[in-house]
């Protein structure tokens, strides 16, 4: 390939390989960033993380010059916070801001095929193993081989997303920019992620150190870390809330799993929502209407019941102990010993 990414594309895609050797030619020190005139980015670094932790918006400000060192202070800031919801929501943001660069660029240079298919490799392939090639007969349309498909579509739960619902010919997937990008917003979050955990600060600069402070008192009421007891619920569900204290993703069955489990033993709606508000895409309205949709309460108006312990176990969400022996519902779980109680009272 004879063309290279320029700053523009290194600035949009600051996670790439290109971004670290930029910084380290220019020959930057992490104590430059006391200097007055850093005041601005830092700030700006600053900015973003809260936009994106407390409205769960994307951030969408580009600006070329300084994009690159945003991003990197961003990483130091988050990296400082220490606390582990707002790493996860950051990483996720950071991957959807660019996911719409990258959609933008793809839908855009159609004419620049040369340009469109360097991106798609430096990004896919060279950060995922995943080959992904322009259809030669119409250029809006990507090609992904099926594996590479469904390794990763098969966590989406719309019904667009599988793979009967899909162009498929010769071994390959079609899609358009919107749907080829979708595919990665998964690793590229987990990219950044292990980025912040793997990064070494030997000293945090003053000016990042005070930013870091006042935005922690800004950010506390959203991420108190909030820990939800799991003592008498079955193992699935046990295991579902765990991973929601951690601040970790859940998949959607098994917030399905979740929601309708609560629902099923006549916890209040506003409890149930408050067991996501640690997940990375944690939004209160829409957790609300879910909740109410499977509650009968919105949508089709059809109360959802517990999926039983056949599908959780054909999901991997079985985490069956002793105590599960012989129930085929986690609404089960437990009824004996409750009945063995009341009766030998
Ligand atoms: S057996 Fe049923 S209740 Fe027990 S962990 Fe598995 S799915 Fe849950």
């Amino acid at each position: 390939m004879s063309i290279r990414l320029g700053t523009s594309d290194i600035a949009k895609y600051p996670f790439l390989r290109e971004a670290s050797e930029y910084v380290r030619q220019t020959g930057f020190g992490f104590e430059e960033f006391d200097r007055p005139e850093m005041q601005y980015i830092v700030d700006r670094a600053a900015r973003r993380i809260e936009q994106e932790i407390v409205t769960g918006q994307v951030f969408d400000e580009f600006d070329e010059r300084t994009e690159i060192l945003t991003f990197l202070i961003s990483l130091m800031i988050v990296k400082s916070l220490g606390m582990e919801p707002i790493l996860r929501k950051y990483s996720l943001f950071e991957s959807m801001r660019a996911e719409k660069f990258l959609v933008r660029d793809l839908e855009q240079l159609k004419s620049k095929n040369e340009k469109r298919q360097l991106l798609l490799f430096k990004i896919f392939e060279e950060l995922f193993k995943v080959k992904v090639d322009i259809d030669t007969t119409d250029s809006r349309l990507f090609k992904v081989r099926v594996v590479d498909y469904l390794l990763r579509a098969s966590h989406f739960h719309e019904q667009e997303w599988k793979l009967v619902n899909r162009l498929v010919h010769g071994g390959y997937v079609y899609l358009d920019a919107d749907e080829t990008v979708r595919l990665i917003r998964v690793e590229l979050s987990a990219l950044i992620y292990d980025r912040v955990k793997e990064m070494s600060i030997p000293s945090v600069p003053d000016a990042i150190k005070s930013r870091t402070e006042n935005l922690k008192e800004k950010l506390r009421p959203y991420f108190e870390y909030r820990t939800y007891k799991v003592s008498d619920y079955p193992p699935c569900v046990k295991h579902a809330i765990e991973v929601m204290n951690r601040g970790e993703n859940l998949p959607h069955s098994a917030r399905v799993m979740l929601a309708t489990y609560m629902l099923a033993i006549e916890k209040p709606v506003d409890e149930i929502i408050a067991l996501f508000q640690n997940a990375p895409d944690y939004n209160e309205r829409i957790t609300r209407y879910q909740v109410q949709h499977l509650a009968g309460e919105k949508g089709s108006r059809t109360r959802y019941s517990v999926p039983s312990c056949d599908k959780l176990r054909n999901e991997n969400l079985c985490f069956a102990t002793a105590e599960c022996s012989g129930i085929i519902n986690p609404v089960q779980f437990g009824r004996r010993a409750r009945n063995n109680d009341n009766a030998g009272r």
